[in-house]
């Protein structure tokens, strides 16, 4: 049920209005002068107001100019109700961030008009934020497994060393490959491929803290970023991602399969200042000792100078 705001100090005037619009199935919030108008506006999130051009403490005017100058999130749609109708008095309340306007006595047939088009507006802005939000979450986000993309575990960890080289902390990353997986993709399809991927996602999700970030960075490769993780720290969870993928068969559409994965670490201990591509490099490199040492294992490298 739509909310909407009358801010009215003319008991008459407010109360047929308030009739109507109960009728017509708002909720109908009613306040007397502007000061009490603006915090009901925010106390109760109100998206559509009627506001009294004339008022105690606040007008209108100042009312609406209040309004757009520090909320713009979410949009609220202001009509002003006045008894005066000259085109100067109209410029000057849309001036001051009025929508609309109605001019007393309200006719009821034109009051329910001027609603549906401020509902409508409202309708379209609350629909464009939320496809706003979904698309800033989709560039973000790996959507298979829901982990940052591989941009943004790239940021992240960006944030993390600098964060790190401030407070004297190290960072360690994680590169994880899943072994033979193109001979999972070709023997039992794509869509098995894809679930093997999922429920990998999930395993490594749960082995690690709720603040370390985890992020899709290629096909069937996996970056974990381990926050104030030394190398002896990172060594114990490399192992710990590395078994809680081989210790139990993954279910998938094709039964039960055996899958591992090499494991490839470095850490920022000895090298706060490491930029972090070099950071991901090095573990690239141990992730290919991983491989080339028989797969299913952990390799951990030094930072060169
Ligand atoms: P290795 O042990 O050396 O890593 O062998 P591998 O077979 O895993 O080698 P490679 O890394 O070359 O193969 C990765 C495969 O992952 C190739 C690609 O088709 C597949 N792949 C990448 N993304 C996806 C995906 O989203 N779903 C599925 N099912 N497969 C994917
Ligand atoms: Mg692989």
């Amino acid at each position: 049920m739509s909310k909407i705001l009358i801010a009215e100090d003319d008991l008459i005037t407010s109360k047929i209005i308030e009739r109507h619009l109960r009728e017509w199935g708002y909720r109908v919030f009613l306040e007397k002068n502007g000061e009490d108008a603006w915090r009901t506006l925010e106390q109760e999130n109100i998206q559509i107001a009627l506001l009294d051009w004339m008022m105690p403490k606040m007008d209108g005017l100042q009312l609406c100019r209040r309004v757009r100058a520090v909320r713009s999130d979410p949009y609220t749609y202001l009509i002003l109700l006045t008894a005066r109708a000259s085109t100067a008095d109209i410029v000057e309340g849309l001036n001051a961030g009025a929508d609309d306007y109605i001019t007393k006595p309200v006719e009821p047939a034109e009051l329910r008009a001027r609603l549906m088009t401020g509902i409508r507006i409202i309708e379209l802005e609350n629909r464009n934020k939320r496809l706003q939000k979904k698309l800033e979450k989709l560039a973000r986000e790996d959507s298979l497994t829901g982990f940052l993309n591989k941009k943004n575990i790239q940021e992240r960890l960006e944030e993390e060393l600098s964060r790190g080289r401030r407070e004297n902390r190290p960072v360690s990353a994680v590169l994880l490959d899943i072994d033979n997986f193109k001979l999972i993709n070709d023997t039992h399809g794509h869509s098995v491929g894809d679930q093997v991927i999922l429920e990998i996602a999930s395993r490594l999700r749960g082995s690690i803290r709720r603040h370390d970030h985890i992020g899709r960075f290629g096909g069937d490769e996996i970056l974990v970023l381990l926050w104030h993780a030394a190398t002896e720290p990172l060594r114990i969870v490399a192992e710990r991602l590395c078994r809680c993928v081989s210790q139990e068969p993954i279910p998938t559409d094709a039964g039960p399969l055996q899958v591992t994965v090499s494991v490839g670490g470095a850490s920022s201990e000895e090298h706060l200042d490491i930029p972090a591509q070099d950071l991901i490099k090095v573990s690239d490199q141990a992730l290919y000792d991983a491989k080339h040492r028989g797969r299913n294992r952990v390799e951990i490298r030094e930072i060169l100078e």
